[in-house]
């Protein structure tokens, strides 16, 4: 019996599994597994989120434009330039159904952000990935392996799972190398958590060429995952190319009512960074007190290696933390086995895990 048979490509994608947030037989669980704001959302963006309910029968408006002048307004950008999305993932999978398909190649460091190789996959495009060095994106080694066939170059900055960042000089002499016709893709997704003062979300390089696409999301320091917004800084021919490939209404009505709200609550969202500012390193201290190794984040989580020993590995203190009720996130599925990422959470929540690790290794 012959059945519906898709492109070629689509059945090589290992399906994304996202960060659990249930145990079974646990009622209460401290949810570490996916980068979510420790804060939660704004209280303003929860009440806009809420105002909407009366209106649902309405489109929403498909331009976004109140936000997109709202984002314009706080970061300096244009807002003519700005796309929004459901999530930055929607828009990572655009980029990658319009500019690269059958035959062509996407490029994108060893351990970046999962979405690129599925979203190249579902273009029929082939995933590229480049060596890093210590877990950062090797600007070297992404150079190495541009091929004529190169369409589009995807960078998280800072990068997830690994916390790990490109300098403004580094991203620029990447860009400086890349040729002229292939897309740089900026993932700045935690870029609101980075304190560094040699970062650059990637707003100068969008702004200097054609070719530089810069991705944000309110999943993270806004904590409005439910509701899907993401948004993408582009080059006038950029934006043109995803307003015509996307749907119409592609972000719904109460995304769009929450995201203005939260962009407005600058005092909250300082909150929230503060926090990060303060348990980000106390986090990444005590685990490393405990003999663990902690890769150097910039973001909202760490990523913790564990040794290979059994019983001692990333495994069995994935089970011992579940059976606390924790939930973190095992990084097999990035090819980094011997690791968990733990998302910096609320000071309850940081005590805990740190209480559970000590308890696990016996020190
Ligand atoms: C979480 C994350 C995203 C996805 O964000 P959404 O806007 O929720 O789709 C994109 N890139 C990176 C690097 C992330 O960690």
């Amino acid at each position: 019996m012959s059945v519906p048979t898709p492109r070629p490509g689509i059945m090589e994608i290992t399906p994304y599994v996202g960060g659990e947030s249930a145990l079974a037989g646990l009622e209460r669980v401290m949810k570490l597994s996916s980068n979510e704001g420790a804060l939660g959302p704004s209280p303003r963006a929860v009440e806009a989120y809420r105002s909407v309910g009366a209106e649902i029968h309405r489109y929403p408006d498909g331009g976004a434009h109140r936000l997109r002048r709202a984002l314009a307004a706080r970061y300096g950008l244009d807002a003519d330039r700005i796309v929004c999305g459901a999530g930055s993932d929607e828009l990572i999978g655009l980029l990658c159904r319009a500019y690269a398909g059958a035959g062509d190649e996407v490029l994108y460091s060893r351990h970046g952000f999962l979405m690129y190789p599925i979203a190249a996959r579902t273009a029929d495009a082939a995933p590229v990935a480049a060596d890093e060095t210590d877990l950062t994106a090797n600007v070297d080694a992404l150079l190495a392996k541009v091929t004529p066939r190169t369409r589009i170059c995807f960078v998280a900055n800072p990068n997830n799972p690994t916390g790990t960042y490109l300098t403004a000089d580094e991203m620029r002499r990447l860009r400086d190398g890349l040729p002229a016709h292939v897309l740089l893709v900026i993932d700045a997704a935690y870029a609101e958590y980075v304190t560094r003062n040699d970062y650059e979300p990637g707003v100068e390089l969008v702004e200097a060429g054609s070719n530089t696409v810069m991705t944000r999301t309110f999943s993270k320091i806004h904590a409005l995952g439910g509701l899907r917004l993401g948004w993408a800084y582009c080059p006038a021919n950029v934006a043109d190319v995803l307003n015509r490939v996307r749907n119409p209404f592609n972000v719904s009505s109460a995304a769009l009512a929450a995201g203005l709200a939260a962009i407005e609550d600058t005092a909250f969202t300082e909150l929230s960074r503060a926090h990060n500012e303060y348990w980000l390193p106390w986090l990444s201290e005590r685990v490393a007190a405990l003999g663990l190794t902690v890769v150097p984040s910039v973001g909202n989580f760490i990523l913790v290696r564990f040794p290979t020993t059994a019983g001692r590995d990333a495994k069995a203190a994935d089970a011992f933390l579940r059976a606390r009720g924790i939930i973190v996130r095992g990084m097999g599925g990035y090819g980094l086995p011997d690791s968990l990422r733990i998302t910096v959470g609320r000071e309850d929540e940081n005590l805990a895990v740190v209480q559970a690790l000590a308890e696990f290794l016996g020190v």
